[in-house]
């Protein structure tokens, strides 16, 4: 699968970073964690075939991972006639909201095409190029609001994208999953905890690959840096524009 960095910035967009989308395809299939705007905006500029998306997996409902849903969803209800998505989300009143403001700018929505779909901690993704695997994170527990992990396996690799997470990595935040079971990469957002934090959990983590996005503030992009090595695998920062093939 090859992976691309569209937006890799935390919940602002700044001068060279979108909010968090990132691209996996497969077998010329599109798949996307997170839609942070300005999604399709940046798929046209990349003269990418919107008739080959085909999954949006968003990890929970803040707008640096979600904005990109509206102008994707009307786009493609009103214009791009041959697109389609199954766009996930993770509420059901995330689901109404977007559905209804494509219903009011366009009259009518077709569900054909444009299929929101909720997101639960028990739904798998899966067709003939992807398996797609939720992990409830705390990030919004504070308000009990649901926000996931997401396992992507595909071509025999795995990829484990963190989402965002909360400020209590102390009480068992980083996903469990790349602690027990080795994945090919890890991408792994750094804006809610520090870097001294989530030392204990890079010490046992058994990725062979740790990507970190979704940096905040931007003075710990070095220190990720001199992460690079300390546990036996590469430890980076990521940009938009980046890919990288697994
Ligand atoms: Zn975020
Ligand atoms: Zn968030």
């Amino acid at each position: 699968m090859k992976i691309t960095f569209l937006g890799t910035s935390h919940g602002v967009p700044a001068a060279d970073r979108y909010c968090s989308s990132t691209m996996i395809e497969v077998n010329g299939s599109l798949y996307f964690i997170d839609a942070g705007a300005p999604l399709i905006d940046i798929l046209l500029r990349r003269g990418v075939n919107l008739d080959t998306v085909r999954a949006i997996f968003t990890t929970h409902i803040h707008g640096d991972h979600t904005n990109g849903i509206l102008a994707l969803a009307d786009l493609f209800n009103w214009y791009f006639k041959t697109a389609g998505a199954d766009i996930y989300m993770t509420e059901q009143r995330g689901i109404d909201a977007f559905s209804e403001a494509v219903r009011t700018v366009d009259g009518e929505i077709d569900e054909a095409r444009v299929r929101f779909k909720l997101m639960t901690p028990d739904t798998v993704y899966a067709d003939e190029n992807i398996r797609v695997t939720p992990f409830p994170t705390q990030h919004m527990a504070y308000a009990n609001r649901p926000a996931y992990s997401y396992l992507v396996e595909a071509e025999g690799k795995k990829a484990l994208f963190s989402g965002d997470l909360s400020p209590r990595l102390s009480k068992g935040d980083f996903p469990a999953y790349a602690l027990k079971n080795s994945v090919d990469l890890m991408v792994c957002e750094m804006a809610h905890f520090g870097v001294d934090d989530a030392r204990p959990y890079l010490e046992k983590c058994r990725a062979k690959k740790l990507l970190f996005n979704h940096v905040y503030p931007l003075g710990k992009l070095d220190e990720i840096d001199a992460l690079d090595g300390a546990f036996g695998y590469p430890i980076h920062t990521v940009n938009d524009g980046d890919e990288i093939e697994l």
